[in-house]
C-alpha cells in the first residue's frame, strides 16, 4: 500500500510545476498516464521531424513565472516579434483584422470601419463577461467587423452557437482598438502593437516539450504511465490503474473537472449535476512536414467557411530545429463539437484550402504528417458554466482538494497560467499544512 502527503492528478506543466515547488518539502506523487511528461505541452517526434499539438508558443506576463521558465529552458528560448495574418476575401491582412483592414478589398473596409465608429460613437465599450459573443462583438465591434471576421472565425472555433457564448474570456484575447487605430489600419499604417501575443518566446531546439522536460528533470515524486481511475476524497484514496491504491492527505486535480468529477466516488449528486453541464470542443491537429515553403507567418486565421480549418501555422518559423534543412512545417487545426473527423477527406480539403491562399503550391510537397487529437481544447463558456463551477470548487475546498490548470479550473488560459496555479496550489497548500 502506497501513502503520500500529495496526490498530484497529471503531469503538465500545472501538475510539473506544483510538483516542483514541494520538491525536498512533502513527499508527493505525481500520476501522469501518458508515458511522458508535459501534457499539451508536449512535443511527439515522426520521423525527422518534431510536432507540438500545434502552436505553442510562451506569452510571458508574470515575473515570478517568466523567471522560473526561463531558468528551466537555460538560454534554449528565442523572442520573437509576432508575423500573424488574416484571410479574408481572398487576401492577406494582418492580425488583428479589426485594427488591420488594410488587406481587405474597399467595400469590405468601409463596411468594418463605418460599423465600428457607429458602435463607438453608441457607447458602452466594455462588459460584465455575462453578454453573449454574438451581441458583445457587434455592439463593441461593428456590424462589419463581426460579419467578416469576428461571428465566422469564432463559430468555427468554438463550435458552439455564439448567441449562447458568454464572454468573461474575452478581455484578455479579443482586442478592442480605439476609432483612430481602426482608421489608420485600414487606410494607413499597419498596427503592430495590439494584443496579448506581440511578442513570445519559444524553445529554439527540443519544440514546447523542451520545457516540461526541463521542469521534469529532477522531480522525484513524478511518475509516468500512471492513471488515475478514481478518487474518494473524504477517505484520501485514489485507486491507479494496474498499480492499486494510493492513500494520500492532500489532493491536487489538473486532469478536466467533468472527468475528474465523475471520477470521485464520493462527490454528491448536486456536483455531479453541475459537472454534467459542462462542455468543451475537440480540435484535431494535422501537422505536415513539407518541402520548398517560402512564407515567413507565423500563423494564419481563416474564417472562410472554404476553409476546414480556422487557424493554420509555420513551426518552423518559431524554431528552424524542428524540422530537416530544407523543409518546413505546418499545423493545421480543425475543431469539432465532437464529433469525430473524417481524417481523410479532412486531410484532402485541408490540402485545398493550403493551395487556395498560397501556403502550398502542390501535395507533393508533403514529405510527413502526424495527426493529433486534442478531445478537450478549449472550455465552453456558456451560461451553465457560470453557475456549475461554484458548485464544485465549493464541495472540493470541503474536501481540502484544488483542481488548477486549464481544464482542472475549467478555463480559457496559457502555459504561463498553468505553471502559476501549479506553483499557488503548491505554496497554498505547504502553508495550510
Ligand atoms: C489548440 C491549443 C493551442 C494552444 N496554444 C497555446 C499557446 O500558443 N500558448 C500557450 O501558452 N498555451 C496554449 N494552449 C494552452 C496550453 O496547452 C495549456 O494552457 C497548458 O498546456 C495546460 O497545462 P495543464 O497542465 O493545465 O493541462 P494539461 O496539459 O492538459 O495536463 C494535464 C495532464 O493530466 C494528465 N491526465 C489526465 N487525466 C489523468 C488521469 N486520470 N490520471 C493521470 N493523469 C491524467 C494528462 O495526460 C495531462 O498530461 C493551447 C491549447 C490548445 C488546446
Amino acid at each position: 500500500m502506497l501513502k503520500t502527503d500529495v496526490l498530484i492528478i497529471g503531469g503538465g506543466l500545472a501538475g510539473l510545476a506544483a510538483g516542483s515547488a514541494l520538491e525536498g518539502k512533502k513527499d508527493y506523487l505525481a500520476a501522469e498516464r501518458e508515458h511522458r511528461p508535459g501534457g499539451l505541452a508536449a512535443t511527439l517526434t515522426k520521423g525527422r521531424f518534431r510536432f507540438d499539438y500545434s502552436g505553442h508558443l510562451l506569452h510571458l506576463r508574470w515575473p515570478k513565472t517568466s523567471k522560473l521558465i526561463l531558468a528551466a529552458l537555460r538560454g534554449n528560448c528565442a523572442r520573437l516579434r509576432r508575423d500573424a495574418r488574416v484571410y479574408v476575401h481572398k487576401s492577406w491582412t494582418p492580425y488583428p483584422f479589426q485594427a488591420n483592414l488594410s488587406g481587405m478589398p474597399d467595400k469590405v473596409k468601409a463596411e468594418c470601419v463605418s460599423g465600428f465608429l457607429k458602435a463607438y460613437k453608441a457607447g458602452v465599450r466594455t462588459g460584465d463577461g455575462t453578454e453573449t459573443f454574438s451581441r458583445w462583438t457587434r455592439r463593441v465591434l461593428g456590424g462589419g467587423i463581426s460579419r467578416h471576421f469576428m461571428l465566422p472565425y469564432n463559430a468555427k472555433l468554438w463550435q458552439y452557437p455564439l448567441e449562447r457564448l458568454t464572454t468573461e474570456w474575452c478581455a484578455p484575447f479579443v482586442p478592442v482598438p480605439k476609432p483612430e487605430e481602426v482608421i489608420e489600419g485600414a487606410y494607413g499604417r499597419r498596427s503592430e502593437g495590439l494584443g496579448y501575443n506581440t511578442v513570445f518566446h519559444y524553445p529554439k531546439r527540443g519544440g514546447i516539450g523542451a520545457l516540461p522536460n526541463a521542469l521534469a528533470r529532477g522531480l522525484g515524486g513524478l511518475r509516468l504511465g500512471l492513471e488515475v481511475e478514481s478518487v474518494n476524497l473524504k477517505k484520501g484514496v485514489a485507486n491507479i490503474r494496474h498499480f492499486g491504491p494510493v492513500y494520500f492527505r492532500r489532493l491536487i486535480n489538473t486532469s478536466p473537472l467533468d472527468e475528474f468529477i465523475e471520477r470521485a466516488e464520493d462527490a454528491p449528486a448536486e456536483v455531479r449535476r453541475a459537472a454534467a453541464r459542462l462542455r468543451h470542443n475537440t480540435v484535431y491537429v494535422l501537422n505536415l512536414g513539407v518541402r520548398g515553403v517560402k512564407s515567413d507567418m507565423h500563423w494564419g486565421y481563416f474564417p472562410g467557411a472554404e476553409f476546414p480549418f480556422y487557424r493554420a501555422g509555420i513551426a518552423t518559423n518559431f524554431s528552424r530545429a524542428l524540422a530537416p534543412r530544407g523543409c518546413a512545417s505546418f499545423y493545421i487545426e480543425i475543431a469539432t463539437a465532437g464529433t469525430p473527423l473524417d481524417l481523410a477527406s479532412a486531410e484532402t480539403a485541408i490540402l485545398k484550402g493550403l493551395k487556395a491562399c498560397g501556403l502550398l503550391k502542390s501535395s507533393s510537397q508533403v514529405v510527413e504528417k502526424l495527426w493529433l487529437k486534442i478531445p478537450c481544447a478549449y472550455v465552453i463558456y456558456n451560461r451553465e458554466r457560470a453557475g456549475a463551477l461554484p458548485v464544485i470548487f465549493d464541495w472540493l475546498k470541503t474536501r481540502k482538494a484544488q483542481s488548477i490548470g486549464r481544464y482542472g479550473a475549467w478555463k480559457y488560459s496559457f502555459m504561463e497560467e498553468s505553471v502559476k496555479e501549479g506553483l499557488e496550489a503548491a505554496e497554498k497548500l505547504l502553508k495550510r499544512w
